[in-house]
């Protein structure tokens, strides 16, 4: 990351990780991991865990580094394209693991050997029953399990039918290598654990090479002391794998490293579901457009809404990490990308819901140009000159007919000022024959103009923004909303129902909106505040040169769906 870590605030891992460096475990190195699965596309819990790791790793230099591992040993369900995408989503949160890009699958060999090991020194044996059967016999939290018949054959037998495994001689299903630990542990997966399965599947690296593979919980410590990983940090869902961890550690002979592992939180938001099984199914079912879709919690497609990579990590720095599950506000996402852009977000006028205002006394002709600022938080950033003439576009939201008492922006015979500009004053309201609102008759008093408030005149409570008509762009804009109508869609579902009962019918509003013509020129990819309404971000898909498409990133008020 190209700008100095932030010093983070010390968690308990970090207060762990301190004393480490302190005692000089490791010769006060400190190497860390993120090990996805490539078997779908990344989402903003994984953020936590990329910002956590790649964090601590920053936060430690120089003697210090963080790997990016796939932990593809699962070739039924990866793919190349998420190994890609994964690549592209750490780089976006400004993360770099240098030369230290790894895959298990790279280690399939040494695993094997180290299976090896582990039967010949009895600690593991071929199982011929099936997963069910396995499962049938594992026992209960008050029963211990039934050892399996097998559990007791000698190890040149084990080692025979091991080999006969790669080779290939086996259909699925048919043999198993279980680790022999202890069929009565209170953990169960301390019960004789499988470790290798037989798949004839193809995977993505290493071919037809092999058709047996180490289950997660046998490759992920090992791999992780293949490559001098200090600290192996996880999701709690892992607290209880913890054992299995070390005894695979403690009992392997010639491993390079002794790592060791500690549990966070998960980040769970609310509105949203964080399990790939549930993204994938979203995608599969077209339920939304991609991966990449903007109301996705995937980093594809909340980098495609127009959320940044700093507020991401912003976000993941104030959540904090702790050891007890929790749920997150999505509002405070949302907060910490307002935060940002407002720092940085250009500012343009434009009309979500056009309403035509005819200026009766403003002169025809080419009108004026007003200067607008272009970030008020940015001086340097300057300003830009935005035409006004006789025949504008306001928010159709900016007026009512018949108002509310707390309704201060124009209404029949009121004014309001139109910003940087003047004042205006409401004196006609145009129908057609249906009924429907189409114009607006108003007058200009030119002792307004900007912010000049004439002596004895009452006082003007609203102001709104406003595009010049002839000059207004017919721009597209997608306003996105929660995909969800639940805040927890997969509790509120229960274990009967499913949570795609809750996706939002409303999350996605597409409309023609009036622009200033400054945005013509917007690169695809480009921020902007649409004063008054929001943050919006050019698709960088669908955007055309010359016809920028407009995502909402988030609307400009906290409450976002029913901020207007
Ligand atoms: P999912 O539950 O979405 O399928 P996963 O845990 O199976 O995710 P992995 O590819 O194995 O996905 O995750 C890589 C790393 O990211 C793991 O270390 C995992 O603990 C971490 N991780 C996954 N989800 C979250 C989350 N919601 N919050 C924090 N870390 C997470
Ligand atoms: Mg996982």
């Amino acid at each position: 990351m190209s700008d100095a870590p932030a010093p983070a605030s010390k968690d308990f891992i970090r207060e762990l990780i301190a004393e480490d460096v302190a005692a000089q475990r490791n010769d006060a190195w400190v190497v860390t991991r993120f090990p996805p699965e490539p078997n779908g596309y990344l989402h903003i819990g994984h953020a936590k865990s990329i910002c956590l790791n790649f964090g601590i790793a920053l936060e430690n230099a120089p003697k210090s580094r963080c790997h990016l591992r796939f932990d593809d040993t699962n070739p039924v369900k990866e793919d190349i394209e998420y190994v890609q995408s994964i690549q592209e989503d750490v780089k976006w949160l400004g993360f770099d693991w240098g030369q230290h890009l790894y895959y298990a699958s790279d280690y399939f060999e040494k695993l094997y050997g180290f299976a090896v090991q582990l039967i010949e020194k009895g600690l593991a044996y071929v199982d011929d029953q099936t997963l069910e059967q396995v499962r049938a016999h594992r026992g209960s939290l008050t029963a211990p399990g039934t050892p399996s018949p097998f559990r007791d054959r000698s190890a040149q037998e084990n080692l025979d039918l091991f080999n006969r495994m790669r080779a290939g001689e086996f259909k699925e299903g048919e043999r198993i290598l279980r680790a022999k630990i202890d069929m009565a542990s209170p953990n169960m997966n301390m019960r004789d654990p499988v470790i290798y399965r037989i798949l004839h599947a193809h995977h993505h690296r290493t071919g037809d090479a092999w058709c047996i593979y180490p289950m997660y919980d046998y490759a992920h410590p090992l791999s992780d002391a293949l490559e001098g990983i200090t600290h192996s940090l996880c999701t709690l869902e892992f607290e209880h794998h913890r054992p299995l961890y070390e005894w695979l550690i403690n009992n392997v002979d010639g491993l390079p490293g002794h790592p060791y592992q500690r549990e966070f939180a998960r980040l769970n938001l609310t509105y949203t579901v964080m399990s790939k099984r549930k993204l994938l199914e979203l995608v599969k079912t077209d339920l939304v457009s991609g991966w990449d879709d903007p109301r996705m919690p995937t980093i594809s497609g909340i980098r495609r809404r127009g959320y940044t990579p700093a507020a991401v990590r912003n976000f993941c720095e104030t959540i904090g990490l702790t050891k007890f599950p929790s749920l997150t506000e999505l509002a405070l996402l949302e907060h910490c990308v307002r935060e940002d852009l407002n720092k940085h977000a250009q500012r343009v006028y434009g009309v979500l819901r056009p309403l035509k205002v005819v200026l009766t006394n403003y002169p025809e002709g080419p009108g004026e140009q007003i200067e607008l600022v272009n970030n008020p938080e940015n001086p340097a950033d300057g300003t830009r000159l935005v035409p006004l003439t006789r025949e504008l576009y306001i928010d159709a939201e900016d007026f009512m007919e018949h108002p509310s008492a707390d309704f201060h922006r124009l209404v029949p015979g009121g004014e309001v000022r139109l910003k940087y500009a003047f004042c205006i004053t409401c004196h006609e309201v145009v129908k057609d024959p249906e009924g429907r609102i189409i114009a607006l008759h108003c007058t200009y008093d030119d002792a307004t103009r900007r912010g000049a408030k004439p002596v004895g005149r009452p006082k003007v409570k609203g102001t709104i923004h406003w595009v010049s008509a002839p000059h207004a762009l017919d721009v597209q804009v997608r306003l996105y909303d929660k995909l969800f109508t639940e805040p927890q869609p997969d509790e509120a579902a229960g274990a009967e129902g499913n949570y795609t009962q809750f996706l939002n019918p409303a999350s996605l509003e597409t409309l023609t909106a009036k622009l200033e013509p400054s945005v013509a020129t917007a690169q695809p990819g480009s921020h902007f505040q649409f004063e008054r309404v929001g943050y919006f971000f050019t698709d960088p898909k669908d955007s055309q040169p010359g016809h920028p498409v407009f995502n909402r990133t988030v609307a400009l008020k906290d409450g976002f769906s029913k901020a207007k």
